[in-house]
């Protein structure tokens, strides 16, 4: 039987820890799992698609999963899935407000390409408030963000909102 490859796309601007709950349950389904970074160039983030792509790898091998891959992609998914062999997508449902868009997005992928499928996947209950633009906001504002992100991502988001002034200068 064929490798069962799957896909778990999304922005991680950046990864916290409702993604990588979902990360880790994908491993149950999947032979092989994919961590898609979209590159979207009208839509600027806050740390680069390497950034991004980087600290996730960092996290995943700190938390002993370097199995994982984790790239960018940027055009249709369904053509990244193409070339990577991959028959399903993971997107995580948070709260019935993320099933609209989500619907529409699996039915349109679908109709891209019939041979894929969406796996929709819930993640632990304490993380479904979770999402990286309101970590930033929060985050921006210094509040307290420990226990959402991994304490490197944590560390990361905490130097790139509030930078430390150059004191070596003057
Ligand atoms: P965010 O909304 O945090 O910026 P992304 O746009 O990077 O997340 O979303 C990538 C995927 O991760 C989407 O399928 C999204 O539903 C899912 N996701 C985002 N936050 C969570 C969470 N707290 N728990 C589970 N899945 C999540």
């Amino acid at each position: 039987m064929s490798k069962r490859i799957g896909v778990y796309p999304g922005s991680f601007d950046p990864i916290h820890m409702g993604h990588l709950d979902l990360i880790e349950r994908c491993a149950q389904l999947f032979d092989e799992v994919h961590v898609a970074v979209l590159h979207n160039e009208t839509k600027k983030g806050l740390f680069t698609v390497q950034e991004r792509c980087d600290m996730i790898r960092e996290v995943l091998v700190q938390r002993g999963h370097a199995e994982y891959q984790v790239s960018s992609f940027s055009g249709l998914l369904v053509d990244f899935m193409d070339e990577i062999g991959a028959t399903a997508v993971v997107r995580g449902l948070r709260a019935v407000s993320d099933f609209e868009f989500e619907f529409q997005m699996a039915l349109m992928n679908r109709k891209l390409n019939p041979k894929v499928e969406t796996v929709f996947m819930m993640p632990k209950d304490s993380y479904t408030y979770l999402s990286s633009r309101l970590l930033k906001e929060v985050g921006s504002l210094g509040g307290n963000l420990s226990g959402l992100l991994p304490d490197i991502i944590l560390q990361r988001l905490t130097d790139k909102l509030h930078p430390k002034a150059d004191t070596a200068s003057g």
